[in-house]
C-alpha cells in the first residue's frame, strides 16, 4: 500500500487528481477501523494530517468556514459560543483519544447517517467546500449526502471546509445511544432558531438512509412559534413539532433500536430541545429589553 504525505492543499489535491484511488486519511478514527478489520485494502492512502490549511478555522462576514480536519476536541474549546450545537454534538463523538483525532471533514466523508455532526450541519443550513485541480465548489449540506455512505465528492476532489453561520440563534443537538460515551447514535437531533429571520432549522439523524431535514417541522415552527411574545409554548405546539420531526424519519430496525423506537424517540427530542431552545430566546429577549 503506497502512502502518500502532501505538504500542502496544492500537493494533496494534485496527488488526489493522480491517484483518485488513495484513500484520504484525515484523524483516521474511521479509515484505520476499516483497515485493521480489513473491510478495506486501498491500493493508496492520502495522509491529509501535513496539510496545514484543512487544520485551520477562520470567520468573515458571520461565516465561519471550518477546515475539514479541525479535530472535534478543537471545535469544543474554540467554537462553543458560535457554534454551541456543532460544539455539543462534538462533545457526544467516542472518546476523548477520538475527539483529539477525529474532525467534521471526516464525518462528512464517511458520511455515516448516524454521523453525528450531520444534524447540525443540516439545521444550521452548512454549506461544504470541496476542492480538485479542477477549481473549487460549495453545495449545501443536503446535497452533500447521497445515499448510506455515500456522498457527492468525485474521485479527485477533497473535502477542504465547512461554511456554517456563526451565533445563528438558539440551538440544539442531542443523541439517543444505549449509554452516555462511545456509542454510535440510535437517533439523532438539532434544531436552531433564528428570530431575526422567523426561520427554524431541524434535522434527523440515523433515522434513515442519509441524515436529513424535517422540511414540514421547520415550515411549522417558522409560521406558529409566537416569535414576539415571552410566553411558554404550548403543549399541543411541541407535541405536533415533535410529530412532524417523526414523520420526517425512515428508520429500520436494527441492533440499536426498532424503527418505531427511533420514530418515538425523535419526537421526544424535538420536544425537548425546542424547550431549551425557546427558553434561550426568551432568555435572550429578556437580556435585549
Ligand atoms: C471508538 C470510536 C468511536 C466513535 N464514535 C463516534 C461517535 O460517537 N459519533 C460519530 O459521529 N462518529 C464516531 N466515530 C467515527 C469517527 O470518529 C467519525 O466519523 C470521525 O468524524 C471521522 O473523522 P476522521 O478525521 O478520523 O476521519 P478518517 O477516518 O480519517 O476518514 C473518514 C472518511 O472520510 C474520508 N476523508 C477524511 N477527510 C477527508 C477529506 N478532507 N476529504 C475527503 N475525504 C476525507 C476518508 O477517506 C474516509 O472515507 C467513532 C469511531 C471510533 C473508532
Amino acid at each position: 500500500m503506497d502512502f502518500l504525505r502532501p505538504a500542502d492543499l496544492a500537493e494533496a489535491l494534485a496527488v488526489k487528481a493522480e491517484r483518485p484511488d488513495a484513500v484520504p486519511i484525515a484523524g483516521g478514527t474511521d479509515v484505520m477501523v476499516e483497515l485493521n478489520f480489513d473491510h478495506r485494502r486501498p491500493a493508496a492512502l492520502l495522509d491529509l494530517t501535513g496539510v496545514a490549511e484543512l487544520a485551520q478555522w477562520s470567520t468573515s462576514d458571520g461565516t465561519i468556514r471550518l477546515g475539514a480536519a479541525v479535530p472535534y476536541s478543537r471545535v469544543i474549546t474554540e467554537l462553543g459560543e458560535p457554534l454551541p450545537a456543532l460544539a455539543m454534538a462534538s462533545r457526544t463523538v467516542g472518546s476523548p483519544q477520538i475527539r483529539n483525532r477525529g474532525t467534521v471533514g471526516g464525518n462528512l466523508g464517511a458520511a455515516s447517517p448516524a454521523g453525528d455532526t450531520h444534524p447540525v450541519l443540516l439545521a444550521l443550513g452548512a454549506r461544504v467546500e470541496v476542492a480538485s485541480v479542477r477549481g473549487t465548489r460549495v453545495l449545501p449540506a443536503e446535497e452533500f449526502y447521497l445515499g448510506v455512505k455515500r456522498n457527492a465528492l468525485e474521485p479527485d476532489e477533497l473535502i477542504t471546509a465547512v461554511h456554517l453561520p456563526a451565533h445563528a440563534g438558539p440551538q440544539q443537538f442531542a443523541k439517543v445511544g444505549t449509554r452516555n460515551a462511545m456509542v454510535i447514535a440510535v437517533c439523532s437531533f438539532a434544531v436552531n432558531l433564528r428570530p431575526s429571520r422567523r426561520e427554524v432549522g431541524a434535522a434527523v439523524g440515523s433515522a434513515a438512509p442519509t441524515p436529513r431535514r424535517a422540511r414540514a417541522a421547520e415550515e411549522f415552527l417558522a409560521v406558529e412559534l409566537p416569535w414576539d411574545a415571552p410566553t411558554a409554548l404550548a403543549d399541543s405546539l411541541k407535541r405536533r413539532f415533535g410529530d412532524l420531526v417523526a414523520e420526517a424519519a425512515a428508520p429500520i430496525d436494527d441492533v440499536r433500536g426498532s424503527a418505531d423506537y427511533r420514530r418515538h424517540a425523535l419526537a421526544v427530542l424535538a420536544r425537548r430541545t425546542l424547550t431549551w431552545a425557546w427558553d434561550e430566546h426568551l432568555g435572550s429577549e429578556r437580556t435585549c429589553a
